[in-house]
């Protein structure tokens, strides 16, 4: 903005009031408070006048310049004891007020200056006595002038009420050198009337200037804090206003953080698009928002999850919020007419047992949260000090089992599944095996959900099936090899073909490949599982239901995809739970297999009676210790060769008939 007024400003700056005046209230303020700056100059002027008049009053020892000396010292008294006043917290005083406090001192003191002047000019006193005055009086004028240009009106009324009654006197004195100095004083007016607005208008564009970019300043940072989909709080909002829910509380108050992560939301966003992926984070955010009401904040952190901080009484209530909050997030969603269902793992973190400052309470939570998610669906975890000592193993294990690929540590072994006819090895499980060089032998257990978690699954999956297969294909053709798959490596890109290739390289025929799923796979119902499950049974491979029993055993499942089998879960068989209930479950599951033209597997045999029960009772199919352990590829090749060189009552006798 330039510094040049238009003529409709100054009419508006010089008005009484100024109330037109279109600078927003706070640059007013600082201009008005800038009167009030300089009070030592303010102060040093004052004391030079009150002096000056005493003593052209005392030189003249005339009565009306003593009583005016007297008014002037008077006031300037008055205006030094009100600015101190008023200036001791001038943010706390309202602006306006400053102004008539100031105009109405400002005024009056230079009326009563110019007053006494024209009196000196008109009295019979010593000329130099009258220089005194009159040049005291034209330099406050100039010079207040110049100070009060933040006020223009207040500048120009001062140098008008000093001058215009010393210009009269100077008229009516009528000699020539009075003229003169009339029309030179009244000169003075259009010079400081450009003067003071061109300080004003600088004044007032910087001052504007310096308001628009704090306003701007402002709004970027509140964009900074603010998650643009939700309206809540981001990552930097909650840890901004973090420190005052976990300061100090009221006695017995303690506070929590709740990491909360949504489960199939990318599915939601892939499968119905980012706008209703969008309304679905802004309506299960706007439900946490009301759940948590003031107790605390809601924010968003990246992708799909919430962190809640929010004052608690204890742990019991940390878990039943937690439980509350689960539950606001699985009422189904309505969308566009859509009906969505979602879930949510979560992980909390209480103060100050799992941490006294926000990093670190954020930091257990999400720890908490991780081991939510590895443990399953849907879990609440509270922290615990031994996760941060799983964290470090898994880690290891993490960064250990992308070099084992590399350094031959992992291998295969194969596991018989033997027909309970005729005792005849059908098929072999492949299965993974780790042989650490410091740790020995990691079970599976322990490292494939570290894969799946870290994606190595992917790698380590293909290559397994490769492996298989190479071995399998060196089998007779009536033998089948079994992988198991992990509901990751479905979800990589082109893992159809993958697996699809694997064996035409090996050379095995597709039908002689089983892949083992379990249900897991079915509870993302996402399209990609479908559009695998198709390709891969259009090639010929075949499927079986692994661990039926353990999870939500849906029959839906087995009735919408093409399984060949369905593998009975050990611990019906082996397991604590085995006995008359379980043999009865796997009656029914066996009936239910033979009437579909399904096979079932009963896995986890390690007796002769196990084998007994699981044939009487229907299972077509069988594994376990009892016949085999999971042995490398020259063993399982023996077994076979040994199996093919005995007769057939001598194979029949595995299975005890
Ligand atoms: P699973 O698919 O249920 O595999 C069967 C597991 O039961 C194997 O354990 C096997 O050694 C064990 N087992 C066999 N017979 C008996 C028995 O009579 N008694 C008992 N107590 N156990 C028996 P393993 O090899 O430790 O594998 C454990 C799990 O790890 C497997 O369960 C499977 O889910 C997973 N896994 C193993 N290898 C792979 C792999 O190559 N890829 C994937 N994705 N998962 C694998
Ligand atoms: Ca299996
Ligand atoms: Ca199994």
């Amino acid at each position: 903005m330039g510094t040049q007024l238009k003529f409709y400003e100054w009419k508006r700056l010089l008005s009484w009031r100024g109330a037109a005046d279109p600078l927003t209230e706070k640059a007013r303020g600082a201009l008005i408070r800038s009167l009030y700056h300089q009070r030592t100059a303010l102060g040093l002027g004052a004391l030079n006048i009150a002096l000056s008049s005493t003593a052209v009053a005392f030189l003249s020892g005339n009565a009306l310049l003593y009583s005016l000396a007297f008014l002037l010292s008077s006031i300037a008294i008055l205006r030094i004891v009100n600015a101190r006043h008023l200036s001791r917290r001038p943010e706390n005083v309202d602006p306006r007020h400053l102004e008539y406090a100031y105009k109405f001192g400002a005024f009056s003191f230079s009326l009563v200056l110019g007053l006494t002047a024209a009196a000196a000019v008109s009295l019979d006193i010593s000329a130099m006595a009258q220089v005194l005055i009159i040049s005291n009086a034209i330099g406050y004028g100039i010079g207040i002038c110049s100070h009060n240009a933040a006020r223009p009106a207040i500048a120009l009324g001062q140098l008008t009420l000093v001058s215009t009654p010393l210009i009269g006197a100077l008229l009516l004195h009528g000699s020539v050198a009075a003229l003169f100095l009339a029309v030179t004083i009244a000169l003075l007016f259009p010079a400081m009337f450009s003067i003071v607005f061109s300080i004003f208008g600088t004044l007032r564009s910087s001052l504007l200037s310096a308001d628009r970019s704090a306003a701007l300043a402002s709004k970027m940072e509140a964009l900074a804090l603010t998650d643009p989909v939700t309206g809540l709080p981001n990552r930097s909002g909650l840890e901004s206003s973090l420190p005052e829910i976990l300061g100090a509380g009221a006695e017995g108050e303690q506070a929590a953080i709740f990491w909360i992560d949504l489960n199939r939301f990318k599915e939601v966003n892939d499968l119905k698009g980012h706008e209703v992926g969008d309304k679905v984070l802004k309506e299960i955010g706007s439900r946490l928002s009301r759940l948590i009401g003031d107790r605390g904040i809601v924010s968003r952190f990246a992708g799909d999850e919430f962190v809640v901080a929010c004052k608690i009484t204890d742990r019991n209530a940390a878990s039943m919020l937690a439980s509350m909050v689960l539950g606001e997030v699985r009422r189904p969603l309505r969308i566009d007419g859509d009906r969505i269902e979602m879930g949510a793992s979560m992980g909390i973190a209480v103060q100050p047992e799992d941490g006294a400052i926000a990093e670190e309470l954020l930091r257990h939570a999400d720890l908490a949260l991780f081991e939510a998610k590895i443990g399953g669906r849907s879990q609440i975890r509270f922290f615990e000090p031994s996760m941060t000592r799983d964290l470090a193993h898994r880690h290891e294990i993490e960064t250990e089992l992308r070099l084992a690929l590399s350094r031959d540590e992992l291998s295969v072994y194969f596991q018989p599944i033997i027909d309970l006819e005729t005792g005849k090895i059908r098929c072999f499980e492949a299965l993974v095996r780790w042989f650490h060089p410091t740790r020995g032998e990691i079970v599976p257990d322990q490292f494939i959900p570290i894969a799946e978690d870290c994606g190595a699954i992917v790698t380590l999956g293909n290559w397994l099936t490769g492996e298989a297969a190479r071995v399998a294909a060196q089998w007779p053709h009536d033998v089948n090899v079994a992988v198991n798959l992990s509901p990751l490596q479905i979800k990589a890109p082109g893992a159809a073909l993958g697996i699809i290739s694997a064996i035409r390289e090996a050379g095995l025929a597709p039908e002689r490949l089983e892949l083992e799923v379990t249900e897991n796979l079915f509870l993302e119902d996402s399209p990609n599982t479908a559009s695998f499950i198709k390709e891969i049974a259009r090639a010929g491979v075949r499927f079986v239901l692994d661990d039926f029993g353990t999870g939500y055993s849906s029959l839906g499942y087995i009735n919408q995809w093409p399984f060949s089998k369905i593998k009975v879960d050990r611990s019906f068989v082996s397991g604590k739970q085995a006995g008359r209930k379980s043999d009865a479950i796997i009656r029914a599951v066996s009936q239910m297999g033979r009437s579909l033209g399904m096979e079932i597997v009963a896995e986890g045999l390690e007796t002769v009676e196990q084998v007994q029960a699981v044939r009487s009772a229907g299972c077509t199919l069988g594994q376990g210790y009892h016949f085999s352990r999971a042995v490398p590829d020259y063993k399982a090749a023996l077994l076979l060769a040994e199996e093919r060189g005995l007769p057939e009552a001598d194979v029949r006798r595995r299975i005890a008939v």
